[in-house]
């Protein structure tokens, strides 16, 4: 089995969800799947192994499973990037618009020193609006941002170009 079919096995779309006339691609089952998993974890990892990362950054939710794994794998830490109002500390806040209307993420402003290393995370890249205002927090933060990872794309939805116009590395696993 290649991994891109591992990948796509382990996938389970469901259809009019959240909303009727969208598909939702369910990484749950890919989570669930122990070989899937840990497939996807070293095929992200893989070409950061011997570089000093210094953080990965999660966003919430499913970046926070796929962040965590991979910050043990590379022996870096673990940044999560939150919806409003989650976090405990003072942090750096971006507003983002979605399909109706505006939210806003943050980040604890002390998640990662200026110049460090980071390593953004997200289980899927559609539109790219959250990554892209991801990549926007850790900019006003003075991050480096090594890559930016998905283990999913939605090539159609141009996410990958919005980020790569920002100057940020994009990979992904699987389209
Ligand atoms: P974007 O901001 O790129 O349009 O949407 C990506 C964000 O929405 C990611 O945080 C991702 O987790 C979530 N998302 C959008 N569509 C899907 C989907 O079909 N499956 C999953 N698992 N997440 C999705």
């Amino acid at each position: 089995r290649t991994l891109e079919e591992t990948l796509l096995e382990s996938i389970r779309t469901i259809p009019d969800y959240p909303k009727p006339g969208v598909l939702f691609r369910d990484i749950t089952t890919l989570l669930g799947n122990a070989r899937a998993f840990r497939r996807a974890i070293d095929e992200l990892v893989h070409p950061y192994a011997g570089n000093k990362i210094d953080k990965i950054a999660g966003i919430e939710a499913r970046g926070f499973i796929l962040g965590g794994a991979m910050a043990h794998q590379l022996s870096s830490g673990f940044v999560p990037i939150r919806k409003k109002g989650k976090l405990p500390h003072e942090t750096v806040r971006v507003a983002y618009s979605l399909e109706y209307g505006l939210d806003e993420m943050e980040m604890h402003v002390d998640a990662v020193a200026p110049g460090e290393k980071v390593i953004l995370v997200d289980d899927l890249i559609a539109t790219g609006g959250t990554a892209e205002a991801a990549c926007r927090l850790l900019h006003q933060i003075g991050a480096d941002i090594v890559a930016a990872c998905f283990v999913i794309d939605l090539p159609d939805l141009g996410g990958r170009a919005r980020l790569e116009a920002m100057g940020v590395d994009v990979r992904t696993l699987i389209s």
